[in-house]
């Protein structure tokens, strides 16, 4: 006997394919499997052992056909924003400031579709230098948060860097993609949080790495990337 609970409901006979419930996607509410096994000699029983291994596997891989991005973080420095300039001044107070190539374009396009935030480990700018930097050049009505060290007091190779962003944003991390042009900052720091991410190498520069890195050579080629799963 095998039955299988979803939020205190029978989900035992359902199709393998009914989407789980938000409580669920959201760790909010309980998975139970129940299971007796008797005679462990007979067929049946065996049947029954095979299927108490599956269901952890079903789960899992039901909760990833269910993930859906939708928090899409960008770096600042670099990233959407050029760092040409004194680095000992908030960028917001440089005589000048200017996006990088593609960021108004691609900023405007997600936008549509996620909700867009910056994190940043940039040690003068407070979170309003940031936005004042971002509001000069036509970026700041496309974020929704900002996420930086001279806040939190934490950067992005720390696991506190992340459960900030992540409870702010009300996220899981499966919904949540990093991009940046940092390989340790932006790309391993939170791979290793379980936060999926985007290398911004414009120089095309190689990794030796065990881990497989998605990269783009501009932020032009975000967009596509993020349709295409
Ligand atoms: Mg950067």
């Amino acid at each position: 006997m095998l039955r299988f609970y979803v939020c205190e409901e029978d989900w035992s006979n359902l199709p393998a394919d009914t989407p789980l419930p938000h409580e669920i996607l959201t760790g909010k509410g309980p998975i139970g499997i129940i299971g007796t096994i008797g005679d462990c000699q007979t067929r049946a029983c065996e049947s029954r052992w095979h299927a108490l291994d599956f269901w952890p596997l079903y789960v899992t891989a039901r909760m990833k056909m269910n993930a859906k991005l939708r928090f899409v973080i960008f770096d600042w420095g670099d990233t959407l924003m050029s760092e040409a300039g004194p680095l000992d001044v908030p960028m917001a107070d440089w005589p000048d400031v200017k996006c990088i190539d593609g960021a108004h374009e691609v900023l405007s396009r997600l936008s549509k579709s996620y909700s867009i935030s910056i994190a940043t480990n940039a040690t003068v700018s407070k979170h309003n230098d940031v936005l004042r930097a971002l509001g000069r050049v036509g970026l700041k009505q496309f974020v929704r948060e900002v996420f930086c060290f001279t806040e939190l007091g934490y950067k992005k190779n720390e696991p506190e860097f992340w459960n900030a962003v992540l409870a702010k944003l009300g996220a899981r991390r499966d919904e949540v993609i990093m991009i940046g042009d940092s390989l340790e900052h932006d790309v391993l720091a939170p791979m290793r949080f379980g936060i999926r991410a985007i290398w911004l190498n414009r120089k095309q520069e190689g990794f030796s790495g065990t881990e497989s890195i998605q990269s783009v050579r501009s932020l032009r080629e975000v967009p596509a990337l993020l349709e295409a799963g």
